[in-house]
C-alpha cells in the first residue's frame, strides 16, 4: 500500500516538494529546502547537495548506509585477507 506523500507548494520556486524537505517560515508560507539554503546564502554546491538528498527515499537512504557498512566489513576483510597472502 503506497504511502501518501504530503505535498507542498514552495512559495519562492513554486514547485511540489515532500512536506519533510519544506520549512515553514513565521509568515506561514512554506519554503522548499533548496530555496531556503539559497536564501541563506549558502553556495551552489550545498544547494546541490540538499537537491540531491531530496531524491533520495527515505527506504533508500537506509538501505544506503547498511550497504556501506557492509562495504566497509568487505572492504576491512578483503584488505586482512590480501596482507596475510603477502
Ligand atoms: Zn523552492
Amino acid at each position: 500500500m503506497p504511502h501518501p506523500i504530503n505535498l507542498q507548494v514552495c512559495s519562492v520556486c513554486g514547485s511540489k516538494v515532500e512536506r519533510r524537505f519544506c520549512h515553514r517560515n513565521r509568515a506561514g508560507a512554506y519554503i522548499c529546502h533548496p530555496c531556503q539554503a539559497r536564501q541563506q546564502g549558502k553556495g551552489l554546491l550545498s544547494v546541490a547537495v540538499i537537491r540531491i538528498r531530496m531524491t533520495i527515499p527515505e527506504i533508500g537512504r537506509k538501505t544506503a548506509i547498511l550497504l556501506a557498512i557492509g562495504l566497509a566489513v568487505v572492504f576491512t576483510v578483503a584488505m586482512v585477507f590480501l596482507l596475510a597472502a603477502d
